[in-house]
């Protein structure tokens, strides 16, 4: 059932993602069709100032909006989705200096508007563009006005006889300013998202590796960090020749407590354990649950005479703390292995002789301390 669920649940999960997607990329078509309707709006200007024919207008109108329609439409029905670069940054902007050649082609006597939005069309492409990419689109246009310088000698032209020529000619240069600083506005919030991505990883980085590092049910060291820091103790001591010493704790008869009292109640008993003999340690002494109800006690600067006291001390506390609040009646003891680190010694050779300890503390009758 709950694979069944998993399996169902990834193409939704692709649609939704898919979703979001067009919707991440319908601002970039909406700022490039009014980008077209406002160069439109400032090419009829020119044909009521008579500069140019109605026609041009019209003509680059229809271009710019039919072009920005069909790359909407392959959006919203999702054809950019199959590539890396969902937004088509390359062939977007290949269209976008056809259009722009051919519009200083046809109408030369505004010629350098439309070279003037070349540089932003090629501006704005390279923020989502690789240096590849960005430099074909360059070579793209560079070759087009090669190929146009070429092939008239029709002068590119900013009209400026007429104070309403010169007018529209200060209009396009302020848009055309406005757009440019619209893209270095665009370029720096795309940094900023990166940015606050980068931090959201960097904390939910973090937070695995506490998680990672802390037992759930006791909040002790989980395994894998009481033996990273059972090796950093190791290589500590052997670089200070102080003695350190290691003890195997394990509760006594556990299942019996499992089995009489309920898992529920066996996981409090591990809970509480923990806590007290937390209480009792020294804050540079390091405890760790070392398997079910095993638990790993690290005592740096300590020879294994004094971690025998340490422990036992633990012992006595735990055989007499009142456990009736947990489960009426119920007794708990432990029994523990405890061993000094010899000089150069493997984390695996100190961990068999406490273990081996352990074997014989329990052997011996249980709820007592064995070196
Ligand atoms: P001994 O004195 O020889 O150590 O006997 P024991 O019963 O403690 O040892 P044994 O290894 O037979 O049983 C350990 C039990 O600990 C079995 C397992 O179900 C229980 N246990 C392990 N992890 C947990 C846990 O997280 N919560 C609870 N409630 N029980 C656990
Ligand atoms: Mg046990
Ligand atoms: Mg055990």
């Amino acid at each position: 059932m709950a694979q069944a669920l998993a399996e169902l649940s990834v193409p939704v999960q692709a649609a939704k993602e898919a979703a979001k997607r067009a919707r991440q990329r319908r601002p970039m078509y909406f700022a490039q069709a009014v980008s077209f309707l406002l160069d439109s709006a400032i090419l009829c200007l020119y044909h009521l100032a008579g500069t140019t024919d109605a026609r041009v207008a019209v003509a680059y109108a229809t271009a710019g909006i039919g072009w920005t329609g069909l790359m909407w439409a392959a959006s919203e029905v999702h054809l950019t989705d199959r590539f890396r670069d969902h937004y088509l940054s390359v062939p977007q902007s290949l269209g976008s200096v056809t259009i722009q050649l051919i519009a200083v082609y046809l109408a030369p006597e505004v010629g350098f508007y439309f070279v003037s939005i070349l540089f932003i069309v090629q501006g704005f492409g390279a923020l989502r563009m690789s240096a590849r990419q960005a430099a074909s689109v360059w070579t793209f246009a560079s070759v087009g006005l090669t190929l146009l310088f070429a092939c008239t000698d029709e002068p590119i032209a900013m009209p400026m006889a007429t104070p309403a020529e010169r007018h529209l000619a200060l209009l396009c240069f302020v848009t055309a300013l406005g757009r440019c600083a619209f893209t270095g506005l665009y370029g720096s919030s795309l940094r900023e998202m990166l940015y606050k991505r980068g931090k959201e990883l960097k904390e939910a980085h973090a937070r695995i590796e506490e998680l990672a590092q802390v037992d759930e049910l006791t909040g002790l060291l989980s395994r894998r960090y009481i033996m990273r820091a059972l090796n950093e103790e190791i290589s500590r001591a052997s670089r200070s020749g102080t003695p350190c010493s290691v003890a195997i704790i394990d509760l006594d008869f556990f299942k019996r407590i499992n089995d009489g009292y309920g898992h529920p109640i066996g996981d409090e008993v591990l809970r509480s354990f923990a806590i007290s003999v937390a209480a009792n340690i020294r804050t540079v002494d390091k405890l760790g649950r070392y398997g079910g109800e095993e638990f790993l006690l690290i005592l740096p600067d300590a020879p294994q005479d004094h971690a025998v006291k340490v422990v036992d001390r633990i012992r006595e506390i735990i055989g007499e703390t009142n456990w009736d609040a947990i489960g009426g009646g119920l007794k708990v003891t432990m029994s523990a292995g405890v061993s000094q680190l010899r000089s150069d010694e493997a984390p695996d050779d100190v961990l068999a002789r406490a273990d081996m300890a352990l074997y014989r503390a329990k052997d011996a009758g249980r709820n007592r301390v064995s070196t």
